[in-house]
């Protein structure tokens, strides 16, 4: 069967493009029921202060475990954002990682937040009030966020964040060095922290001049009075590096795992030891 488009000539039909088509309708419907029935979970990665490598804080991670294995949240993620779940999904992510930090007692809390959540004007009351009801301080939770926001919304982004940061809600501007995430923008939205991308850590073992691009991004957040932590750091040559630069926490496989919440429970006993 043949289609018609606007222009009057006929466009084949194309059954592998319609397979497509269905298979991401049955993966929206999988998505949907895994939020409503509790098969997303939030897994936890430690950070750790640069220079003590005691553990400071926790980067919540969704994980969504099917009976025909694990969905990375690079496909469900931006999946969520598509078809209308993003917002019952982060709201189920902050609700269920708030919970368990709750039993982590001084520790912040790190928690992703999507472009398309940050976007909702009703976002910001949203969170003061799952908190309030939490009893949850707002000064032990950071929001992680990518600068493609900043871009496509500036204002509602800006009114969404001066919103939570009156009530002392930290921002992360997550992944630095991979997009276009400027200067201008770490200044403007009064970000707290500036995560730097696993992408440039790893370009430490690839490009001869990979320690000056660190070095410098470092600087460049150093003279913004920004702390920088380093993601995706796997070798101790890396965390060397990032140490001797000046970011002052770390995070990656080489210091821990995305790991349950069960995990990082026994992880702070034997720290505590
Ligand atoms: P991200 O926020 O930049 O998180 C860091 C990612 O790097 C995680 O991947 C983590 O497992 C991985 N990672 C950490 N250390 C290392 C390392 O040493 N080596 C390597 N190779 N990888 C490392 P993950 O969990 O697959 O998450 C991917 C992305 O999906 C996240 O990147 C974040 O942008 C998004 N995401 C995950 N959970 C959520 C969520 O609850 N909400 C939203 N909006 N996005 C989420
Ligand atoms: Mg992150
Ligand atoms: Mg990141
Ligand atoms: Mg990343």
């Amino acid at each position: 069967r043949a289609k018609e488009n606007g222009r009057g000539r006929a466009i084949e039909y194309d059954p592998e493009l319609d397979r497509e088509r269905q298979r991401v309708a049955e993966l929206e419907t999988l998505l949907k029921n895994a939020i409503g029935n509790g098969a997303i979970e939030a897994v936890f990665q430690p950070l750790v202060s640069a220079t003590t490598g005691v553990v400071t804080g926790l980067e919540a991670l969704a994980r969504w475990r099917t009976a025909t294995g694990n969905i990375s949240p690079e496909i469900f993620i931006p999946l969520a954002e598509r078809c209308g779940l993003i917002d019952a999904l982060g709201g189920h992510m902050l609700k269920t990682s708030i919970e368990h930090a709750k039993n982590w007692p001084g520790l912040a809390l790190s928690v992703n937040v999507s472009p398309v959540q940050l976007c909702n004007p009703e976002f910001a009351a949203e969170v003061i009030s799952l908190l309030q009801e939490l009893d949850f301080d707002p000064r032990r939770l950071t929001l992680e966020i990518t600068e493609g926001v900043l871009m496509t919304n500036p204002d509602q982004a800006r009114r969404s964040i001066d919103h939570l940061k009156q009530v002392g809600i930290k921002f992360a501007l997550d992944d630095f060095g991979c997009g276009y995430a400027s200067i201008g923008a770490l200044r403007q939205f009064g970000f707290d922290r500036m995560k730097i991308d696993r992408s440039l850590v790893s370009a430490l073992d690839q490009a001869s001049n990979g320690a000056d691009v660190l070095k410098a991004t470092i600087s460049l957040a150093t003279a913004l009075q920004i702390p920088v932590t380093a993601e995706g750091i796997e070798n101790i040559r890396q965390a060397a590096v990032l140490r001797e630069a000046g970011c002052d926490q770390l995070q990656g496989y080489l210091i821990g795992k995305p790991m349950s919440a069960l995990d990082i429970t026994s992880l702070l006993h034997e720290q505590a030891a």
